[in-house]
């Protein structure tokens, strides 16, 4: 035990040992069986060979920083997006800009809201910049608008939302999102992070471009983890106001996109076709798997996502710990989601045809048992 008066060694600062470290999708099982990671939403396609390429070309010349400022991205960004660059700010995955914007405005004290089932990863950043964080009910595994306005106090600073969220794969219509902005002291950051805006295919869905044009408080978050099939390459970016992106830019780190990432970036904006390919594979089979998965009699969460949020029975011999281990077993890796708030549910990837197939045919067996 450590007490406060302890000055035998270094102390981390108040709060940060409060802070439950965000644990990642598993990413291996045991034996010989061939692995299909449907832990992390990566994408089955894997990112397109033009990257490989353009990472291959700067190996070559690792010894020079890169562009601090990202230029060439963010100007991919704008034109592959019609935005403005110098409204950009590219990011160590959108993980860090999510961070950034916590620490830049979130003071000791402050309040910021995120919902129920909402990325854990918002709570970890508001609890690291020492503020509190605020959990708000959904309802049907959706965020409520009227929920979120009823919880903001005078020391709320930030409203976190991930439309659509993860892990349930719900997305609130554009008209709720311009509601809960109405709604919203000018003074309160609304970040919306979009990272799996390219999936949605449902023509009242906005990612927040035009709220972000129209409006001092709005930013949108954007990743190129998913799409692009670039988890391991860690880029992300935000898109917002100007007063925000100057804020952001004095509170980053000055080199936090590699030279690699950049280059990646641009190299997967230019190869389309291989964007148009991943949304085609998405779309045939989160529609197939869900409705496999609830031919078996499981539930799902109705998903616009590359993943759906499998429900188990309430019967323990079926449970979603059991059908986790049933699944790794066999090679299939899911996510635990306990911490979500879903103890009795799993969450998978949208995988290759093969995975796909596999875990459902695993799963009729499993229930079988
Ligand atoms: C995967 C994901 C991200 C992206 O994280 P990166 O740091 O860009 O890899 C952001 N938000 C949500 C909700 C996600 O699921």
């Amino acid at each position: 035990m450590t007490k406060a008066t302890d000055l035998s060694r270094p102390r981390p600062r108040a709060g940060v040992m409060d802070i439950e470290a965000y644990v990642p999708g598993k990413s291996g099982a045991h034996g010989a069986v061939k692995v299909h990671k449907l832990s992390s939403n990566e994408n089955p396609l894997g990112s397109s060979p033009k990257v490989v390429e353009a990472v291959r070309e700067v190996a070559g010349r690792l010894e020079f920083y890169p562009d601090g400022a990202a230029t060439r991205l963010r100007e991919a960004i704008g034109e592959a997006h019609g935005l403005n660059p110098a409204n950009i700010v590219c990011s160590n995955g959108s993980d860090e800009v999510l961070g950034l914007l916590a620490q830049t405005y979130l003071s000791p004290g402050d309040e910021a809201i995120f919902t129920e089932h909402g990325f854990l990863v918002y709570k970890i950043y508001i609890q690291a910049a020492g503020a509190v964080p605020v959990s708000v009910k959904e309802t049907d595994e959706r965020a409520n608008v009227d929920a979120i306005l009823a919880a903001v106090t005078p020391n709320t600073k930030i409203v976190f939302l991930a439309n659509p969220n993860n892990p349930t794969g719900t997305y609130l219509p554009f008209e709720e999102i311009r509601r809960l902005h109405a709604g919203l002291p000018k003074h309160v950051l609304l970040v919306l992070d979009a990272a799996y805006a390219e999936y949605v295919r449902r023509n009242d869905y906005e990612a927040g471009v035009e709220l972000v044009g129209n409006s001092q408080n709005v930013v949108m978050t954007r990743t190129f983890s998913k799409i692009h099939g670039l988890g391991g390459m860690r880029i992300g970016w935000m898109y917002g106001p100007g007063h925000i992106v100057d804020a952001i830019n004095r509170m980053r780190g000055p080199f936090n996109v590699s030279a690699a990432a950049i280059e990646a970036g641009v190299a997967a904006l230019k190869d389309r076709a291989h964007v148009d390919r991943t949304i085609a594979h998405n779309e045939q089979w989160l529609a197939w798997l869900s409705q496999e998965l609830t031919g078996l009699g499981l539930r799902v969460t109705p998903s616009v996502g590359n993943f759906v949020l499998i429900h188990f029975p309430a019967d323990p011999k079926h449970s979603a710990e059991r059908a986790d281990a049933w699944l790794a077993e066999r090679g299939y890796i899911l996510r635990r989601v306990a911490a979500y708030g879903f103890p009795n549910a799993l969450r998978m990837t949208v995988g290759t045809e093969e995975a796909n197939r596999g875990v459902v045919a695993s799963l009729a067996a499993f229930l079988k048992s």
